[in-house]
């Protein structure tokens, strides 16, 4: 018989394959364990190297097998595995006496110390040399590899949560879906899901009694996950199996009567805008510029800094850049920046605050953002996260106006920001919606707790009336209208993007990946429909009925398996 769970829909698309569960974390062996009872020096020592040969030969044949990131995640993998170092370092401690799984545990540990002690690209390589002793000591105890599961046959990976390295060796060909008990709709999880376009659902909690080999149909719609599957749910899955083609993004956002809705990406780094710009994008609606402070011990000098924003700045060339400052603290800690002792930190001292508590280092990042736009084609745009007043708003501008930037902004992440919108929007050129942080303010839930994922939903009505308060403001401010746009995940849900149109929003920002479908949906409609379908999501008591409610009046969701 079937057996219904549910968790919370974070990217469409409705399949049905095996599980896979991903393998349960590598426990630390004891601490200088002796040897097996049994066993030699000779004959431990030479357990240990056939262990490292074979994970360094597994890794190899992996990468010879993957392409892109996960190729260079494997390959980077297998080369420490076949570091002599570390192998002669382990085989000591097992000639003084200890069992291979200690021994390695601990000369993995000394050299990942040593790693980190050297700081940037060496600190970075600790997370392989930490990675391989995982794998070696799975093998020595003969138990699952850690990561995500390999199998020939195609599979739904269900787990607790996934960290970043887990999913950059994610091969979508083989991965159908993803279902988490834990995280939340801005987990890791979800992102990468949306970003690979991947069903996904989180915050499943009963999900953790699947077992491999379980079939299972998963809805990225509804959230929901059926064991053992009917016709029902195969009659679904087989319709999103012969779902239409999305067009590709034909780079000019527009409703069906022509009313222009530019759409711009997210970007963290030069790779990735110059990735966003072949997408089509036209232009960059936030540019996180934590990609060049986080995992530093002290602030990056004026050159690295104005070179990592050219980088970004020379992909857009004649387009709009909206640069957002740094914004440490919470989930994006900076050791020369935020202090990690404060009880609450997404309600501390984070974003702009940081400012008042270490100044200059806003300034100076002001002054790297003007040089690198004086040597660029593109029109930049800066915009301070976190921002709570209108008095704070002013000062940003005039740290802007001093280094020479021409069109300061701020984020509505806070809802006395958005309350106050009209007097803080008169102080500044723009504002852009950072849904993600709006929301989990607004609803008092912590957007990284998977326990609150169906408080944490940008659909949630509460939210939705505070973008119509911004927008609204922002119409009505001292001086005429300033541009509001969204540059939280809500602007990647294509059903949300007309919501957020007929509220007033003028641009979206998103990953690159969801451009193709946002452009479709947004094609349907017309500016006076998206404004009813606007207030039947600001009627709507729930965020499900809200939801459910302007789905229904978008056919094409369903023809494009949205
Ligand atoms: C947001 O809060 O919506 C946002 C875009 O910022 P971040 O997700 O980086 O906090
Ligand atoms: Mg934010």
């Amino acid at each position: 018989m079937s057996q219904l769970f549910s968790g919370v829909g974070v990217s469409a698309g409705r399949v049905i394959g095996p599980v896979r569960r991903m393998p349960e974390p590598i426990a630390a062996p004891a601490d200088g364990a002796p040897l097996p009872a049994g066993a030699s020096i000779e004959s431990e020592s030479a357990r240990l190297a056939e262990a490292t040969a074979a994970v360094a030969a597994g890794l190899k044949a992996r990468a010879a097998s993957a392409t892109g990131d996960a190729a260079a995640v494997l390959k980077a993998t297998a080369l420490m595995a076949s570091d002599r170092t570390l192998l002669k370092s382990a085989t000591k401690l097992v000639a003084s006496g200890t069992c291979a799984e200690s021994a390695i545990w601990e000369a993995a540990d000394a050299v990942a110390t040593q790693l980190g002690a050297l700081g940037g690209y060496m600190a970075e390589r600790a997370t392989d040399v930490l990675d391989v002793r995982a794998r070696i000591v799975a093998h020595l105890r003969g138990t699952p590899a850690p990561g995500i599961p390999d199998s020939d046959e195609p599979f739904v990976l269900c787990a607790v949560d996934l960290a970043p390295a887990d999913t950059a060796t994610l091969d979508p060909a083989r991965v159908l879906g993803l279902v988490t008990s834990d995280g939340g709709p801005q987990s890791h999880t979800a992102i990468i899901a949306r970003s690979l376009g991947l069903p996904a659902i989180v915050a499943a909690r009963d999900t953790t009694s699947l077992v491999d080999g379980d079939l299972i149909f998963i809805d990225g719609i509804d959230g929901t996950v059926v064991r053992d599957p009917g016709t029902e749910e195969s009659a679904l899955a087989e319709s999103y199996a012969s779902r239409e083609a999305l067009p590709g993004f034909d780079g000019s956002g527009a409703l069906a009567d022509g009313h222009l809705v530019p759409l711009l990406a997210n970007v963290g780094s030069g790779a990735d805008a110059v990735a966003a710009a072949a997408a089509g994008a036209q232009g960059v609606g936030l540019l996180r510029t934590e990609f060049c402070f986080l995992g530093r011990d002290i602030e990056p000098s004026h050159q690295e800094q104005v070179a990592a924003y050219a980088a970004v700045f020379d992909a857009f060339d004649e387009a709009k850049v909206v640069v957002r400052t740094l914004d440490a603290g919470a989930d994006k800690p900076l050791p020369f920046l935020t202090d990690d002792t404060e009880p609450n930190p997404a309600l501390g001292v984070r974003g702009y605050r940081t400012d008042s508590a270490v100044p200059g280092v806003l300034a100076r990042q002001l002054d790297a953002i003007a040089e690198a736009a004086a040597g660029s084609g593109a029109e930049v745009w800066t915009m301070a996260p976190m921002i709570s007043t209108p008095a704070e708003a002013a000062a940003f501008a005039a740290l802007c106006t001093a280094a020479g930037l021409k069109v300061p902004g701020v984020m509505v992440e806070v809802p006395s920001a958005a309350l106050l919108a009209r007097a803080l929007t008169s102080e500044v050129a723009f504002a852009s919606i950072g849904t993600n942080d709006l929301t989990q303010y607004t609803m008092a839930a912590d957007r990284q707790l998977g326990a609150l994922a169906e408080l944490n939903d940008p659909w949630q009505p509460a939210v939705l009336h505070l973008v119509k308060a911004t927008c609204d403001g922002g119409a009505a401010a001292r001086g005429g209208f300033r541009p509001v746009g969204v540059c939280g995940e809500a602007a990647a849900d294509p059903a949300l993007a007309v919501v957020l149109v007929g509220l007033g929003v003028t641009t979206l920002s998103m990953n690159r990946r969801a451009l193709p479908a946002v452009a479709a949906i947004l094609k349907t409609v017309d500016l006076p429909l998206a404004r009813r379908l606007a207030e039947i999501a600001l009627d709507a008591d729930s965020a499900e009925a809200a939801r459910a409610a302007v789905r229904t009046a978008l056919p094409e969701l369903d023809l494009y398996g949205l």
